[in-house]
């Protein structure tokens, strides 16, 4: 398998937005909802079987739901309420995961992880880790063996346009130097630090947090870039960044973190940026399970037929069918309107060969040469001659693409049914 040195990142330079150190950003408050819709961690097999939750039960905020044998796939409920009904979400990649509808009461909270929290003591986290608002997937193992040795957390957002961590780094401060410091006694890491933008390095100056800036170019948010640019580690294809002993966690997260451990409760609302047709951003605090329609109606933005409402920011991010269906998640950071006169839409052109995408790839990955074992379900063959699982997932093939080939969907796809394949076998 062919595992290519990173990164020879030439053109375009698309650059960060940054939120700046004077800047006093607002986080407008959305309304509470009185419908949500409540999806599991994971995808499962037989849709909404042995959830521990039916139609006409009740559930409180705080609350955890499972789902059969499989222990991953589970949820805490951000929520009180009565289940209305439990049908199966169809999600990015034709995922399908139990959805669980609620009409929203007054809130009552469970005293599951307080108990816990009292009679384990902080570390319990750990065990809700993959549940915390800005926590993306997988969620990563920070009482991992051999343990880890150096953990970083990201205040820059990888996605173009979205600024979901630069805010909580401007505005929760006290709470992330808290987090910091609870994660430096839960997880014995010797070294933990904090990456962010220019603009914001001044903020943390005098907090005793060590600090590391990226100079803010699409992709170098991304964690396998910070492994080779900051820590000075080039990552296998295919190899987590665990195995030499590196984890990442979001500035959010690890805000979510101390509010979970000084409230005793577990936090249920997101913050988002919310990006609109004209690329205006504003920042929503967002209760998890609200709808998405009910979000742009909060915020006044309308959605004409055609337009198109993406669920994460303009590279990676991907549309969605129904804004009265799909729930924001505890690893939504964005959510993003496009005019329908500004959208350009995929063709089924075929490749010119004019290289740009080969050129573009941080990876190096010969992307012109991939995607035709990728347009005719070569995976294998894909991963073993072409490098697919180099890709770092930034979306850059797909845009200078003169053809308007969605090649980083069809990537996407690619790895995930590989993936599913390589289950599938063992
Ligand atoms: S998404 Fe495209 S450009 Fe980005 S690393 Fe993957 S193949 Fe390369
Ligand atoms: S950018 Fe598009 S058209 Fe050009 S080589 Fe790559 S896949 Fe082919």
């Amino acid at each position: 398998m062919p595992t290519r040195p990173f990164f020879g990142f030439a053109k375009p330079k698309l650059t960060y937005t940054l939120i700046q150190e004077t800047e006093i950003p607002d986080i407008v408050d959305i309304p509470e909802p009185k419908r949500t819709i409540l999806l599991l961690t994971h995808e499962v097999e037989e849709k909404g079987e042995g959830l521990t939750i039916r139609p006409g039960q009740e559930v409180k905020t705080g609350q955890k739901i499972t789902c059969g044998e499989d222990s991953r796939s589970y949820l805490i409920s951000p929520v009180t309420g009565s289940v209305s009904h439990i049908s199966n979400y169809e999600g990015y990649l034709g995922r399908v995961y139990p959805a669980i509808s609620v009409e929203v009461q007054e809130d009552q909270w469970d005293e599951a992880f307080k108990e816990e929290l009292v009679a384990s003591g902080p570390k319990c986290i750990l065990n809700y880790l993959a549940l915390l608002p800005g926590v993306q997937d997988p969620a990563p193992v920070l009482d991992a063996q051999p343990p880890l040795h150096t953990l970083v957390v990201s205040g820059l957002d990888k996605d173009l346009l979205t600024t979901t961590n630069q805010l909580l780094v401007k505005t929760h401060i006290e709470a992330l130097k808290k987090g910091l410091s609870h994660l430096k006694g839960i997880t014995r890491v010797e070294r933990i630090l904090v990456v962010v933008p220019p603009t914001l390095a001044g903020l943390l100056e005098d907090t005793g947090v060590e600090i590391r800036t990226v100079t803010p170019y699409y992709p170098n948010a991304f964690p396998r870039i910070i492994m080779k640019d900051v820590l000075g580690i080039t990552v296998p294809a295919g190899q987590p960044w665990e195995d030499f002993g590196v984890s990442f966690l979001n500035v959010e997260a690890v805000v979510s973190l101390s509010k979970a451990l000084d409230e005793q409760k577990l936090p249920v609302h997101k913050i988002l940026t919310v990006i609109g047709k004209d690329s205006s951003r504003t920042h929503a605090k967002v209760r998890i399970g609200t709808l998405v329609r009910d979000v742009l109606d909060a915020l006044g933005l309308q959605v004409n037929d055609r337009d198109r409402v993406i669920l994460g920011g303009p590279m990676t991010g991907h549309t969605i069918h129904s804004l009265e269906e799909t729930p924001v998640s505890r690893d939504t950071d964005a959510l993003m309107v496009q005019d329908t006169n500004s959208i350009i839409l995929s063709e089924n052109t075929p490749c010119v060969n004019c290289g740009e995408c080969v050129r573009v790839c941080p990876a190096k990955i010969p992307v012109n040469m991939l995607i035709r074992y990728l347009e005719n379900g070569l995976f294998q063959e894909a991963v073993h001659d072409y490098d697919l699982l180099s890709c770092i997932e930034c979306g850059l093939c797909s845009y200078v693409c003169i053809a308007r080939i969605p090649l980083f969907h069809y990537i996407m796809f690619g790895k995930h049914e590989f993936i599913r394949m390589k289950d599938a076998e063992e």
